[in-house]
Order: C-alpha cells, then structure tokens, then sequence
C-alpha cells in the first residue's frame, strides 16, 4: 500500500483513491441513480425506462404498474409470457414462437422456418448424399421419408414430388415442387419415389 494512503493522505480522483481500493461518500461519479465508480446507489434519477416495475441499473422496485398490451408492456417494452396475440405459431406483438398450429408449407414452416416430415411430423435434416454426391436432399431421420429438394433457390421448404414416369424411359421420372411450379425430369432418384 501507497505510503500516503496508509498515512490517511489519500490520491482521492472523485469517491475512490487512486492509489488504493478506500472510497469514500463525497464526490461521486453519478450515472443516473448509481456510481460509476464505486458502485454506491442513491435514491434518484432511477431508470424505468427498461422495467416499469425495476430500475434496470440498481433494481430498487417501483411502485408503477406495467401497461399490458397482452404480453407486451406499452410503457417499458418488457414482455411477459401470457396473454400472446398468437397467429399461427408465432406471437404478433412479441414475435414469440410456440411449437404449435405452424404454417406448414412444403416441409417447412413460413412462419417459424421449423422443418417437419410430412409424411410423420419428426424433423427433417439435410441427406443430400443419399441421392447423388452433387444433389440435395432432405429427409426425415424418424420414419426414412425422403425427398429432393426443390431446385427454386427461392423456394424455401419445397420438395420434389414424383409426378409420372417418362414414356419409353423405364428409369426416368417427373417431378415438380409441392410448392412453386419448378419441376423437371431425370432419372429416377430413391425407390420410394416412384
Ligand atoms: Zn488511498
Ligand atoms: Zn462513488
Ligand atoms: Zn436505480
Ligand atoms: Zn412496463
Ligand atoms: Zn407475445
Ligand atoms: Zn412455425
Ligand atoms: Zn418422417
Ligand atoms: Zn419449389
């Protein structure tokens, strides 16, 4: 310890000597209701600003009641989980997600982007290999469902679905996207296609 300090002559720069941690209670640096420097709380100039109920920088209570909106405060922004304005799986004024009532569009949700297997709703995940080592593919790791992913870069969640066979051409199919009108034909890519 400085010399100094231990003498009582302390480098005070504000509330805290610079020489050593003591602190004292004059001259703080105040943000708001606390000290930058110290860390003292005082009991004004609070910040409700985040929590109507809690200032955020000391979380000394208020006696100021929230403004709920259902589940969004009009006053502070803070949410809380109840009274959601759901559409779909998807809350409207907090955007809060709910594994429910999702829009499915091809094997994907629109609104959450939650992938599911149409065929028996367990998640579906990328096996571009089992088709050809260029193409992409999706497929459902529960029941074996599998399908070619649509060739629409656009197209978010669109499958390729088996619409015929090609006459003359026992190992070619057509497909087209269950969701946008890309579709094409080639050779017949998984059994379970045709
Ligand atoms: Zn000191
Ligand atoms: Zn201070
Ligand atoms: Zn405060
Ligand atoms: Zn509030
Ligand atoms: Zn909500
Ligand atoms: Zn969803
Ligand atoms: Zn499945
Ligand atoms: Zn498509």
């Amino acid at each position: 310890m400085n010399i100094k300090c231990i003498l009582g002559f302390h480098s005070w720069g504000g509330c805290k000597c610079t020489q050593c941690a003591k602190t004292r209670d004059e001259e703080h640096g105040w943000n708001g209701c606390k000290c930058t420097k110290c860390g003292k709380t005082r009991d004004e100039q609070h910040d409700w600003t985040k929590d109507c109920e809690k200032c955020s920088k000391c979380a000394k209570h208020n006696d100021e009641q929230h403004d709920w909106n259902g589940c969004k405060c009009t006053k502070c922004g803070k949410t809380r989980d109840e009274q959601h304005k759901w559409d779909g799986c998807k809350c409207t004024i907090c955007d809060e997600e709910r594994d429910s009532q999702h829009s499915w569009d091809g094997y994907q949700c629109s609104q959450c982007g939650k992938t599911r297997c149409p065929k028996c709703g367990g998640a579906v995940t990328r096996v571009g290999s089992l088709f050809s080592s260029s193409g992409s593919g999706y497929g459902c790791t529960k029941c074996g469902w599998r399908r070619r992913k649509c060739g629409n870069t656009n197209c978010e969640g669109g499958y390729l679905e088996y619409v015929g066979s090609l006459d003359g051409y026992p190992d070619c199919v057509a497909y087209s996207c269950v969701k946008c009108d890309w579709g094409g034909s080639g050779v017949a890519f998984h059994d379970k296609e045709k």
